[in-house]
């Protein structure tokens, strides 16, 4: 599943192509992927230009100048696909069409986009522009962890009530957007604690320190084009590489990346995800 990091490579990827551009025509191959599409989808989407190119949490939000927003969710598998527009060096031309190529925005510059899904777990709906973010999937979001409102006073406030193991917490998008397995393991490793340890009986100095790890993690990983484990590719195709930073997510039984530590990485299961960290360097 992507987290915020992917879906942000994502955004960045598309942006050029898609920002303040005419979508000339779209094409809906199908009435559903994860939920129906909503209704005339093609017809609302066809002659709109794309203003902005947001993303919250782990959604795209193209705003049109109709007053409607698409709303994009990659789900476990979906891939947004450029072709025919100038990627860094390389031009990549349009491949033929593929079984799971569900919704094309030939674009008025040239460029096409293709949102490609074998498990049909994405999503796509149209929101009015003006109460997207009250959405029934955007309205209980907590804040954008690289955003303003995301910062140590807050998390302090809102893990004081939470009782469950902070890893839990961390994944709970109410407290704060877009975290999913993999980040959240590496940034209790960065933070040196452990992940079972609950919420409101850690230190206020350790909890604070969390934001600032938190935002190092999601931009380092941001910086790497994201994390490519099964099914994740950049707009230009390309893998994301920040799985080969990992510190502890995927590397149980594996020596910690502490100097001198000397310890393996354990993994536990924690509300059915694993959680991979070091037991002498998290407390
Ligand atoms: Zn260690």
């Amino acid at each position: 599943m992507p987290e915020l990091p992917e879906v942000e490579t994502v955004r960045r990827g598309l942006a050029p192509v898609m920002e303040s551009t005419r979508i000339a025509k779209a094409d809906v191959n199908r009435p559903n992927l994860r939920w129906p599409f909503p209704d005339q989808m093609s017809e609302r989407l066809t002659g709109a230009k794309i203003e902005r190119l947001r993303r919250r949490s782990k959604y795209i939000l193209a705003d049109l100048d109709t007053g409607e927003s698409l709303l994009i969710h990659l789900g476990m598998s979906g891939r947004m696909l450029i072709s025919g527009a100038k990627i860094g060096q390389f031009t990549h031309d349009h491949p033929p069409a593929e079984k799971h190529d569900h919704v094309v925005f030939h674009m008025e510059n040239g460029a096409r986009v293709t949102f490609n899904d074998p498990r049909r777990f994405g999503a796509m709906d149209l929101l009015d522009t003006k109460t997207a973010d009250s959405h029934k999937l955007l309205s209980s979001i907590g804040p954008e962890p690289l955003g303003n409102n995301f910062d140590e006073a807050y998390l302090i406030e809102v893990l004081k009530t939470k009782g469950s193991p902070i890893k839990t917490a961390l994944l709970d998008q109410s407290v704060v957007a877009g975290l999913g397995n993999i980040y959240v393991c590496e940034t209790l490793y960065r933070a040196h604690i452990a992940p079972s340890r609950k919420a409101n009986k850690i230190s206020k100095p350790r909890v604070a320190s969390l934001v600032p790890i938190i935002r190092q993690v999601l931009s380092d990983a941001i910086k790497a084009g994201g994390s490519s484990l099964k099914d994740f590719r950049q707009a230009s195709g390309d893998l994301g590489y920040f799985q080969h930073s990992f510190d502890v997510y995927g590397r149980e039984g594996e020596p910690c990346k502490t100097v001198d530590c000397g310890n393996t990485i354990k993994r536990i299961v924690q509300s059915g995800r694993s959680s991979f960290y070091c037991p002498s360097c998290q407390r």
